[in-house]
């Protein structure tokens, strides 16, 4: 694990407002139990989710886990300050070996799965779907700011347990985190609509006196048999955050009719909650035809004349399916 990230602490700086009763898709509402030093954010996502999952047609049980990884980006890379980005990229051996989510601040998102259809089996879980490798955060701030990345072991878990994983190793922040996606079939004129949903709720403690964020020590795998490990006794206040973010059902992290504040009310009213502005959210590739020009450009003459397929050279995006389409001349070829 590499140095320790400052960037995925919430910050408590957005204004307060009052609670909306509507439902905002697209958007991440950052919270605060301020009587049990926890802070939080939770994530809504809708038609941002649809567009970049539909787009690539993905059968269900990829377009489920790539919802996660997406809701996973949203709850630690809207925290960014500037024009910052964060991107969660598995590498697996399951059959879904690649996926990748590109956060890019204050709002832009973007994201693609690589799969093995012929792997696909109904009801895989997210810990089947990646099966074994790592899980890589990338944090970069700019040009004038180091580039942070952290990395954790896939071992046939879910992405949940990676993200606790991650923040008891290297942010030593204790948090636990829940992610839901689900499809929502719509009725309407033309038979039913589908559409994609998902929420997540990423809940931090965080007290003054450092000594009251202890947590367990890990298991240490290579102890012998019987050897007694340390005993730290959490913090009850943690104890009892742990306990409320148990008890969030997946239905209400994606119910189109339960607002944010209403879900937040609803799990720490008796602490008393305050919700600070949303961040929205949306999807938008960064690809244009400049971008994917100076890439040809920087290929091999070789390279690029190889590329040249029927008369001319094709390139899709893989975020977003974009598709761009050059004559050799233009794409460099002699
Ligand atoms: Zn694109």
């Amino acid at each position: 694990m590499t140095s320790q990230s400052p960037e995925i602490r919430i910050s408590q700086q957005t204004p307060i407002r009052a609670p909306s009763a509507v439902p905002v898709d697209d958007a991440a509402l950052p919270f605060e139990v301020a009587a049990l030093d926890l802070r939080g954010r939770l994530t809504r996502l809708g038609p941002a989710l649809d567009e970049i999952l539909t787009k690539h047609d993905y059968p269900p049980v990829v377009g489920k886990l790539l919802g996660e990884a997406i809701v996973l980006t949203t709850l630690l890379g809207s925290s960014l300050k500037f024009d910052g980005r964060f991107i969660l990229q598995t590498q697996t051996d399951g059959p879904v070996s690649f996926l990748i989510v590109d956060f890019q601040a204050p709002d832009r998102l973007r994201a693609y799965a690589r799969f093995d259809a012929k792997q696909l089996k109904e009801g895989q879980d997210s810990g089947a779907l990646l099966g074994h490798g790592h899980l890589a955060m990338t944090i970069d701030q700019g040009p004038d700011m180091s580039r942070y990345q952290g990395l954790v072991a896939l071992e046939g878990g879910s992405l949940e347990d990676a993200a606790h994983e991650y923040f008891l190793r290297s942010e030593q922040i204790p948090t636990r985190v829940r992610l839901a996606v689900g499809e929502e079939w719509r009725g309407g004129g033309e038979g039913p609509k589908h559409r994609w949903r998902a929420g997540g709720l990423l809940l931090q403690f965080l007290p003054k006196a450092p000594e009251r964020a202890r947590q367990p020590d890990l298991h240490p795998g290579d102890a012998p048999e019987g050897v007694a490990t340390h005993i730290v006794a959490e913090d009850d206040a943690w104890v009892e955050g742990q306990s409320l973010i148990a008890t969030v059902a997946d239905v209400e992290l994606i119910d189109p009719d339960l607002s944010g504040e209403r879900l937040l009310y609803r799990l720490f009213h008796e602490r008393g909650v305050r919700v600070f502005a949303p961040l929205p959210l949306r999807a938008q590739c960064s690809c244009s035809r400049e971008a994917v020009s100076s890439m040809l450009a920087s290929f091999a003459a070789k390279d690029r004349a190889d590329m040249v397929k029927d008369g001319k050279v094709v390139v899709t995006c893989e975020f977003c399916s974009s598709v761009y389409e050059f004559t050799p001349q233009e794409a460099g070829v002699e």
